[in-house]
């Protein structure tokens, strides 16, 4: 058993013990970054392109009653001015999300800096 050859947030060498021929633990292989990146996003955007769903679900059922005349257009109109609305939400509370991760990330590389 080996010790992985990654350094930690903080600027420590990563104490995992890896497998020859692997050089570096789960956290640190180089080829798993692409999926460590992909695991790491999924709670929040799966949720968001739920949401987004619902919403689309939701227009297609008012566009048809609209020209259907089962809603009247006024109805209809304000309906659409606040899925509009939900979805700037949406788009709002990704960016703040997005955001959110890049301070993150930030604060890290900044104790890394000062620990070592
Ligand atoms: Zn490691």
């Amino acid at each position: 058993m080996n010790r992985c050859r990654g350094t930690k947030p903080n600027g420590e060498r990563c104490t995992l013990t890896v497998e020859p021929p692997s050089a570096y633990c789960w956290h640190h292989a180089p080829e798993r970054a692409e999926q460590r990146r992909r695991a790491a996003s999924k709670g929040g955007s799966g949720r968001v392109s739920s949401e987004v769903r619902q919403l689309r679900e939701r227009l297609k059922v008012l566009t048809d009653q609209v020209i259907d005349g089962e809603l009247e257009t006024a109805r209809g109109a304000v309906a659409n001015q606040l899925i509009t609305t939900q979805i700037k939400l949406l788009e709002y509370e990704r960016r703040t999300k997005d955001l959110d991760d890049l301070l993150e990330r930030l604060e890290r590389l900044e104790h890394g800096r000062i620990a070592g």
